[in-house]
């Protein structure tokens, strides 16, 4: 992992942004579309990673990708068992949704994923989501106890533009894995950016209404150094999908996700009818200016913001590990990490995270 000095003048700035007439007309009716159909609560959702590691490491876009040469072995390239839960635990006494738990392609063998899953639920507190590819039904049934949803990464639905993207990892597999979901939430994560076109978009909805997804989560693409990528999508094309896919899905739940770099269009987010941001780095960039300014934006659309990206309470770490019901070994590497995080917290430092916002 990598992390850049930060420099100001690669960050996207609210007074920067440019709305088109059209833009602006879908922005008016997906706002009024989500204040129809939602109580204004919104919040912010943490992926959690577990590896930085893929089988598959050949989507074009995918900072993986980049990485493959350099990690040859995914337990070398794993997240700790203490680190992970010290994420859920900050997602519940922070009021951040877990997002998904997600890695990359044979990153661990099933069984070592399930204790991660049932733990990660536990310290959390309830069900959780989770994006790590398609799964076999006896594995369905196994994490069925700590789990209330299936994300997909399908990053693009469009055919050709999918064939090319990701070469090793077919809609195909994920589209039956849908079909025969039963008891599970349904969501798809797609990124904007890729190489669709507008009206590409129809394919994205014929598989939300196929599978009738209770939740989409988009991304805007962030260019990786080392990928054919070298531009995202400008604000006012990222908004074109969201508000679309807003009118088109009055009550489906759309989390939008949005980086460091661009996190100023978070006003924009909401307007355009998102129920959530994801994908800011909120543990790099708790307290920091960025987080104060999206939480501030997010504020001024009138919505009620229930996570907390700034003001870190009086906690009693220590008894907040202390009480989860988790084996006692996991308890103290969570003891052991913790230092690491609240450090950071306690002195917000502006940077640019390379890889994971
Ligand atoms: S499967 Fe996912 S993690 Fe693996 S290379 Fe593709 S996008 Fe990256």
């Amino acid at each position: 992992m990598t992390t850049e000095t930060y420099d100001s003048s690669k960050f996207l700035h609210l007074e920067e942004i440019s709305i088109s007439p059209e833009t602006e007309q879908l922005l008016k009716e997906a706002e009024a579309l989500y204040l129809e159909n939602f109580d204004g609560r919104t919040w912010y959702g943490r992926c959690i990673f577990l590896s930085w590691y893929c089988s598959i490491g050949d989507c074009k876009f995918c900072f993986r990708t980049t990485q493959k040469h350099k990690i040859k072995h995914p337990e070398m390239s794993r997240r700790t068992m203490g680190s992970a839960l010290l994420e859920a635990l900050f997602c519940k006494l922070f009021g951040w949704r877990i997002e998904f738990l997600t890695g990359g392609y044979g990153i661990m063998s099933f069984s070592e994923l399930l204790k991660i899953i049932k733990n990660v639920s536990l310290v959390y507190g309830d069900k959780i989501w989770l994006n790590l590819g398609v799964m076999s039904k006896e594995h369905l049934e196994s994490i069925r106890p700590y789990v209330k949803g299936i994300c997909a990464s399908m990053e693009t639905l469009t055919p050709q533009v999918h064939e090319y993207v990701c070469p090793n990892k077919p809609i195909k597999p994920y589209d039956q894995m849908f079909m025969e979901l039963e008891g599970f939430k349904k969501s798809i994560a797609v990124i904007v950016g890729l190489g669709d076109q507008i009206e590409d978009m129809r394919y994205l909805f014929e598989f939300i209404e196929k599978h009738q997804l209770d939740r989409i989560t988009l991304y805007a693409l962030k260019p990786v150094k080392g990928t054919e990528y070298t531009k995202g999508p400008s604000v006012d094309e990222y908004l074109q999908w969201l508000t679309r896919l807003r009118i088109r899905f009055p009550q489906l739940e759309i989390i939008a996700g949005t980086n460091l770099r661009r996190c100023e269009e978070a006003g924009y987010l909401m307007k355009a009818g998102a129920n959530a941001i994801t994908k800011f780095p909120a543990t790099k960039q708790f307290g920091t200016a960025k987080a104060k300014i999206v939480e501030k934006l997010i504020k001024e659309e009138g919505r009620k913001f229930i996570s907390n990206l700034t003001e870190l309470p009086e906690i009693d770490w220590i008894a907040e590990i202390d009480k989860l019901n988790i084996e006692e070994k996991y308890k103290e590497e969570m003891k052991e990490k913790l230092n690491l995080y609240l450090d950071k917290f306690k002195n917000p430092v502006d940077e640019d995270s390379t890889y994971f916002d």
